[in-house]
């Protein structure tokens, strides 16, 4: 028994998360359209009607634009706290009764073989959550969308084998960059977005020698470059003596899938 995941697509044109076991299949997220989901799910093999249910973290676009016409075409339940309910379901169309459940923030639910953990984040949605997901003392967290990461959450994502972890920006780039002030102040503030250099930190304090691998996402299109967050994070963690592997996204390829259980050369 172990994990496996993709980070499907990453990034503020379109968000999508699958990670199963033999028996589970999960998607969290659905931000891109319906078309493309399917296109991504086509390149990792996987036949998205035989997902056992999609997991919501927020309702921003980028979270959910696909999300409706793709749970109707493949008929698949919907989780996501009654705030997100509330503030997305009008965007959505329509959806019957049984496609549609409460997974309330700062709460564990089982899904068949994969214990799901939700925690709250700091960002500007109505209540946005991330998860942690284990299977057979494995785990793996998904974290990005958050203005910073809180004592509370390292202590909930610590010790994990994998993290899908944001590096949004690169702050000087920006500073520099074109975006209005308005919207730099945002993803700058404390319910925007994690920077390259947080990330780093943030990682400094939760990673533990369990730990084999982190996939470095949500990064801005305009504000990052995937050479510059890697560089970045890196230079954070070797400064501190941390060894790890660190792995891009990409908004439209996925990565192949990974199995937390594989042994690697890492002792
Ligand atoms: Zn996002
Ligand atoms: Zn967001």
């Amino acid at each position: 028994m172990t994990l496996r995941f993709s980070v499907l697509a990453s990034g503020s044109t379109g968000n999508a998360f699958y990670i199963e076991t033999e028996q589970q299949r999960l998607l969290v997220d659905a931000g891109l359209s319906g078309k493309k989901m399917d296109g991504l799910f086509q390149e990792i093999n996987i036949d998205p009607s035989r997902l056992d249910g999609i997991l919501v973290t927020h309702e921003h676009s980028d979270h959910i634009k696909g999300l409706g016409i793709f749970a109707r075409k493949h008929q698949l339940p919907i989780y996501a706290n009654e705030k997100t309910w509330q503030a997305m379901d009008h965007s959505l169309g329509k959806l019957t009764l049984d496609q549609k459940f409460q997974f309330d923030m700062g709460s564990v639910r089982s899904f068949g073989d994969i214990e799901v953990e939700s925690f709250g984040v700091s960002h500007d949605a109505a209540e946005p959550m991330f998860y942690t997901f284990r299977n057979n003392g494995q785990k793996v967290a998904l974290v990005t969308d958050l203005g910073y990461v809180s004592e509370r959450i390292k202590k909930t994502v610590d010790d994990a084998d994998a993290y899908i972890f944001e590096a949004n920006h690169d702050v000087e780039m920006l500073r520099m960059g074109r975006y209005p002030w308005n919207v730099k102040r945002r993803i700058l503030g404390d319910s925007g977005h994690v920077s390259n250099e947080d990330c780093g930190l943030a990682l400094t304090d939760i990673i533990t020698n369990r730990t084999k691998r982190i996939y470095l996402a949500h990064l801005s299109l305009d504000n990052n470059m995937k050479d510059l967050a890697r560089m970045s994070v890196n230079q954070i963690l070797t400064e501190r003596g941390i060894e790890v592997e660190l792995h891009d996204t990409d908004p439209a390829v996925p990565t192949p899938l990974y199995d937390v259980g594989a042994i690697t050369e890492r002792v």
